[in-house]
């Protein structure tokens, strides 16, 4: 027996664009209809005009089961992954459970000895070693495509890479990946089909990842604004930049008080994660969100595809200013602040990840699609901050939340 459940009298951001239908039909774990008739027998929920949306994908995180269940909470119905080494023998379990965010994830990135983010090591608790324990470090062409292979046989979606010099992270004089390094670890990706990602926070870093031929930034860089030389390489590649702007912020020093004490978000997080999300990092005072928004838009202008993404990891509070879930919905408001408009900003993260990332059976309100869907109160196409406003959500078919 499959359940049928009709949501009725929705606005409907389809992934792409706000569409004329009204109702969505959801059947087992796929949407079977948008719009026509309600089935006889189906479970209707009355939407009351609030909004319904795709899913949402989180672009970049670092994670563990209760990161995805904080995510999930938050209508995150996705997470990828950046970096992380518990996930590859937690893979079905975590794609069969309801309560929890699904995962694609790289694995452990390439990095070299010493090299980013290993520094954390030395000055964590044990709760660090989930992220980062025994990194295999890289020091050459020849271990990277080793490495490579060895996280493709595990199982890795795709490669991620550091180019971190430490300067804008509060670790100067860190060992980065050299340019042979790198162009060897990007190949043996490609050669796999796989994307490769690099991390990179300095314009320096953004123009070896690019001229490199990685598939996407998974930061933008903020030591200064990109030349309109690099703006207009990076849209040539292809490559796509996943701004990350909530975790720019806490480094520039600004803490997300106020989206953690919005009673939205204070009622669907611990005090620990509370606490963390309150802190900032502020390991680059002299940085400038302004800089950094006007960057977001060169990128954007140019064509670039930029995907929402927090990096959230742990709350810790050298780690601070971040919490799942609720991060990819400040970064949205980010977003909207630096001038994408609220379409845009829910594109980047819906349709845009899930294209970028070959999901293709999410990302989007279309039949046949996954059932990860989130109602809200309100219409976040023309006011970002009313995705907070969470009514309901579905993961898989499954209604995982509702507030009433
Ligand atoms: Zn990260």
């Amino acid at each position: 027996m499959t359940t049928t459940t009709a949501i009725t009298n929705a606005r409907i951001f389809d992934g792409e664009r706000v569409i004329d239908d009204q109702d969505v039909i959801i059947d087992g774990t796929r949407i079977l209809a948008v719009g026509g008739a309600v089935p006889v027998g189906a479970t209707v929920i009355n939407a009351g005009g609030g909004t319904l949306l795709p899913g949402l994908i989180d672009s970049h995180v670092h994670t563990d089961m209760n990161g995805l269940h904080d995510a999930l909470l938050f209508g995150v119905t996705t997470e990828l992954e950046m970096q992380g080494h518990w996930t590859f023998k937690k893979r079905k379990e975590i794609a069969e459970r309801d309560d929890v965010a699904d995962l694609r994830s790289s694995g452990m990135g390439v990095t070299p000895p010493g090299g980013h983010p290993s520094q954390y090591m030395k000055s964590s608790a044990s709760l660090l070693m989930k992220l980062f324990f025994r990194f295999p470090f890289v020091s050459t062409p020849a271990e990277a495509i080793d490495f490579v292979d060895t996280q493709v046989a595990n199982g890795a979606d795709y490669i991620k890479i550091f180019i971190e010099d430490g300067t804008t992270i509060g670790f100067p004089g860190l060992r980065a990946t050299s340019d042979e390094t790198l162009i060897a670890a990007v190949n043996e990706a490609h050669r796999h089909g796989k994307m490769a990602i690099a991390h990179v926070t300095t314009v320096e870093g953004g123009k070896k990842a690019i001229s490199a031929g990685v598939d996407g930034l998974a930061h933008l860089f903020f030591d200064r604004q990109p030349a309109a030389e690099l703006v207009a390489a990076i849209a040539s590649s292809g490559s796509f930049v996943t701004p990350t702007l909530v975790t720019l912020s806490s480094a520039f020093g600004n803490s997300a008080a106020a989206i953690a004490a919005d009673e939205r978000v204070r009622a669907r997080l611990s005090d620990k994660w509370l606490d963390s999300l309150s802190r900032s990092m502020n390991v680059y005072p002299q940085g400038k969100l302004n800089d950094a928004y006007a960057s977001v838009m060169a990128l954007r202008n140019a064509g670039v595809d930029i995907l929402a993404g927090s990096d959230v990891s742990e709350p810790l509070p050298f780690l601070g200013g971040l919490a799942h879930g609720a991060s990819l919905h400040h970064e949205l408001q980010l977003l909207v602040a630096a001038g994408l408009t609220p379409v845009e900003a829910l594109r980047a993260a819906t349709s845009v990840p899930a294209r970028r990332f070959g999901l293709v059976d999410r990302g989007r309100i279309a039949p046949g699609a996954r059932a990860d869907l989130l109602l809200v109160r309100g219409d976040p196409t023309t006011r970002i901050a009313d995705t907070l406003s969470i009514r309901s959500i579905w993961r898989r078919g499954a209604m995982v939340h509702s507030s009433e």
